[in-house]
């Protein structure tokens, strides 16, 4: 018996999204009283490999596959799935987590619980929570199958790591032909910057900017402080910023720790993709501005006076 997860990596190393997934599998293993085991597809080092067991998986299997694809994953992880006799299996809530785990669960005829933000309780069965509704309310789900797929939101609970190096398994089986054949990867811009779903920390700006010309102090407190950039819809509709940045419903939902909202309003279908932010700082002139009311500090005062001395200060502590 154990429990599964899969872990994706980028650049040679394993992301931190599935690390947290990881963390997540290993408690379960542990409640459960078996290993923990963490599959990878990718050419990949094994230090880089080993790192999984600082976040208490046992074991990582690895194919050397380059660009498979979700099927071909997939099938990789209903492999390891049958060989391990595996009862749950543990996704991140990320890119590769929304494509693969759904094809798991089906193979598998096995339940799926996606975005889960809590450890599961055996108590009376096996119960897990869930975020619904952009993050608005939570649903708690009994799991009634043999087999379960779970995909846990990114930065829901906290990560404890230890010393521990996983043993690294070479996976050779062939996973057939991709029947979507990977061509090239081309970055649209941003070369160099920290990749906005994987941030700890992020800058955000609206309307409130006035027009691209203003973005300068944005990415100063940005590349001061390490962060991200992101935007609100309107302004990557017009043109101001890059789509890539726009954050909410419609465009990209991220969970950092930190998250200063810059001129933006703070409308439902913005606060929808960044409200698990942990800590949220809102600079905006008007008072009643509806993101106040998500904020756990706010700064009433024009951008174009706060910014600035936002990027002296944290020069300052640099
Ligand atoms: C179906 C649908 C989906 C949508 N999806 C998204 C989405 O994914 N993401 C998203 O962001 N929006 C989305 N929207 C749009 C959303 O409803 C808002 O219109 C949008 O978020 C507003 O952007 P904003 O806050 O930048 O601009 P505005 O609403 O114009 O707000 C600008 C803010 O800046 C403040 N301000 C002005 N000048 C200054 C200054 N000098 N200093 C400080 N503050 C200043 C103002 O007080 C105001 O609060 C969606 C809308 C619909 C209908």
């Amino acid at each position: 018996m154990s429990v599964l997860v899969f872990v994706d990596n980028k650049n040679g190393a394993l992301v931190k999204s599935s690390l947290e997934a990881v963390n997540y599998a290993s408690t379960i293993a542990s409640a459960k009283g078996v290993d923990c085991i963490a599959i990878s597809c990718g050419s990949i080092a094994n230090d880089a490999l080993e790192v999984a067991g600082n976040y208490g998986a046992n074991k990582i299997v690895n194919n050397a596959t380059e660009n498979a694809d979700n099927a071909q994953i997939a099938q990789l992880i209903s492999n390891v799935v049958a060989e391990q006799s595996a009862s749950v299996v543990v996704f991140s809530h990320d890119f590769s987590g929304k494509a693969i785990a759904p094809r798991v669960a089906a193979k598998l005829n096995a339940a799926i619980v996606s975005g889960v933000v809590e450890l599961p309780n055996f108590e009376n069965g096996f119960t897990v929570k869930k975020s619904v509704f952009s993050g608005k309310a939570f649903a708690t789900y009994k799991v009634n199958s043999e087999k379960a797929v779970l995909s846990l939101l990114p930065n829901s609970l906290d990560v404890a790591t230890t010393d521990s190096k996983a043993e690294v398994i070479s996976d050779n089986s062939d996973l057939g032909i991709s029947k979507l054949a990977f061509k090239e990867f081309k970055k649209k811009g941003g070369e160099g910057k920290i990749d906005l779903t994987e941030a700890e920390l992020v800058v955000s700006a609206g309307r409130g900017l006035k027009g691209p010309e203003n973005w300068g102090m944005v990415e100063d407190l940005a590349n001061t402080i390490g962060a991200a950039t992101a935007c609100s819809r309107p302004v990557a509709d017009i043109g101001w910023r890059p789509h890539h940045e726009h954050v909410g419903q419609t465009g990209v939902a991220i969970r950092p720790n930190l998250y200063i909202a810059i001129g933006i309003s703070g409308a439902i279908q913005h606060l929808a993709g960044v409200n698990g932010s942990k800590v949220i700082v809102v600079i905006n002139k008007d008072p009643e501005a509806p993101f106040f009311k998500a904020a756990d500090y706010g700064i009433v005062g024009d951008a174009f006076e706060v910014v600035p001395k936002l990027v002296e200060a944290a020069k300052a502590l640099n």
